[in-house]
């Protein structure tokens, strides 16, 4: 990689608006602007810049690309693998480019790339709408929405992607394009699953719906010793499914230290009467913590805020499920789990995070519509491990792959008589680059993604997340 010396620096500032921001090692603001999500994806980047408009991305795309600089984009900062970071290259920083308008007529949203959730989701509320964004508002809409994207609404309207209008995308070359239904079809499939691959995408366009202001929503946390009932209870709200309801279930320590305990986020977009009815089985299992009730739709992805902060050093690893999930399992789960934390309390505020989502309208969808290959009944969850000492990464990184490693066997053994056996179990965005659970993460649509890759991105400029192998021979011309 070339060195980024002034005088390129220099003539990329007389390229850029004059509000655009240039920031290296030496300038105030320059470490500021490395944080990460987690300290495990902060990397030292020889510049970074923040743009302002849509034309200040393809002047830094071209400027990098003629000096054969590394890029990496940065859109909410979430990965936990430094995705969204360069060691001594370029980081493309979103994070001035975040407006967001709704269309309240025609019922959709635009965002800029470098928004988070928090902005869609209190921008649509204002106008009595919603679309599937994530679960914890402070995440990106770019990262997210590229690798597919489940939320609460899921269960109504499908992934992030499928509510995707259009999208404005920076190539490798600088140039700028929409993507849509009608314009570079291709690139719009691509990018729905496999959208970091291509470019800077600038601006989201997506599907509102109307929304009434409160939901139903809110915590319920029991003893260890009721895991297996409190299991029993969401594989039953699979196996009968509500479009309009979805539930997380926490393995997680006590606020208080007293040890493990069992959180249930609850979700129902109805009334208060209809959502007592739908989580009435937990309910009757006498929670020691109740939080639920009505609460404004735009707080709704704020309920995991006060656990998912910033800081320490963190690692994901996606585990997923056939359901009904396993009770004895959970149980085996459950045990490795508490035991590795007690062995280092550093690893306190480690959690597994595990998603009881209504499928079914995600697989309406037919799997070779969007790039997205993950889309099964299979559920999905997160072994988020967080530490603070560096020393410990090895240690604790290898010890979630090898717990990890135990979903997929159970998987296996459960999907033996399966009639969808080679589909992606693994969601995207909850494995780590290099480190996922499946040999190609693209499944069945990989051979297609290799010739939109060749075609969109030949030299490969956009390649830190989940990397599409370009076909070794044949790749066509722009
Ligand atoms: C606390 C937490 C909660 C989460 N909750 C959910 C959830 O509810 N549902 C869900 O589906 N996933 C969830 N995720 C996973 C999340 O989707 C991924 O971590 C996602 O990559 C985060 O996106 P980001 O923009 O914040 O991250 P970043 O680190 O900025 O980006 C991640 C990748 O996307 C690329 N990228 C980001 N923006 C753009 C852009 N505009 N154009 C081109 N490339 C871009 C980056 O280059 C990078 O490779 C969660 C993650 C965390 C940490």
């Amino acid at each position: 990689m070339a060195a980024i010396d002034s005088f390129g620096i220099d003539r990329l500032r007389t390229r850029l608006s004059k509000s655009a921001v240039i920031l290296t090692p030496d300038t105030e603001g320059y470490q500021e602007s490395l944080v990460r999500w987690s300290d495990t994806g902060r990397k030292e980047a020889g510049i970074v810049v923040q743009p302002v408009g849509y034309e200040d991305v393809s002047t830094v795309v071209r400027w990098a690309t003629e000096h054969s600089i590394d890029i990496a984009v940065k859109g909410g900062g979430h990965s936990t693998a430094g995705t969204s970071s360069s060691e001594g290259g370029l980081v493309i920083d979103l994070s001035r480019m975040k407006h967001v308008s709704v269309d309240a007529a025609e019922k959709t949203i635009r965002v800029q790339g470098g928004a988070t959730w928090k902005e869609v989701d209190e921008a649509g509320a204002a106008h009595g709408l919603a679309t599937v964004g994530g679960t914890v508002n402070h995440t990106g809409v770019g990262g997210l929405t590229l690798g597919g994207g489940y939320g609460w609404l899921s269960g109504q309207y499908g992934l992030t992607i499928d509510n995707l209008l259009s999208a404005k995308v920076v190539l490798a070359d600088g140039s700028q394009v929409s993507a849509s239904p009608t314009q570079s079809q291709d690139l719009f499939w691509g990018l729905r699953g496999a959208g970091y691959n291509f470019g800077v995408v600038v601006e989201f366009k997506f599907q509102a719906y109307d929304q009434s202001p409160l939901v139903y929503s809110g915590v319920l946390a029991f003893p260890p010793e009721q895991l297996e009932k409190v299991v029993e209870v969401l594989n039953s709200g699979l196996a009968n499914p509500d479009a309009r309801s979805g539930a997380m279930c926490i393995i997680t320590q006590a606020p208080d230290g007293s040890g493990p305990m069992i959180v249930v986020i609850c979700f129902y977009n109805g009334t208060h009467e209809e959502g007592e009815a739908r989580f009435a089985d937990l309910l009757a299992l006498t929670p020691i913590l109740n939080t639920l009730g009505m609460i404004p739709y735009s707080e709704l992805n704020t309920l995991q805020n006060p656990q998912a902060t910033y800081g320490d050093r963190k690692s994901f690893k996606g585990v997923f499920y056939e359901p009904p999930l396993d009770t004895n399992f959970i149980r085996g789960v459950f045990d490795d789990f508490v035991a590795k934390v007690n062995s280092d309390k550093d690893l306190i505020p480690s959690a597994i995070i595990l998603e009881f989502i209504d499928m079914r309208k995600i697989c309406e969808v037919p799997l070779s519509q969007t790039a997205f290959a993950s889309r099964n009944m299979t559920q999905n969850g997160i072994l988020v491990m967080r530490w603070s000492d560096a020393s410990k990464d090895l240690d604790h990184r290898n010890w979630a792959r090898e717990a990890q490693k135990k979903w997929k066997t159970e998987l296996d053994a459960r999907k033996r008589n399966s009639l969808h056996k080679n589909d992606v179990p693994q969601y995207i965005n909850y494995a780590e680059p290099g480190d996922s659970l499946v040999d190609n993460i693209y499944g069945a649509n990989l051979a297609r993604l290799q010739e939109i890759k060749a075609y969109y991105d030949p030299r490969n400029i956009f390649h830190k997340m989940h990397p599409i192998p370009l076909p070794a021979t044949g790749t066509l011309e722009k």
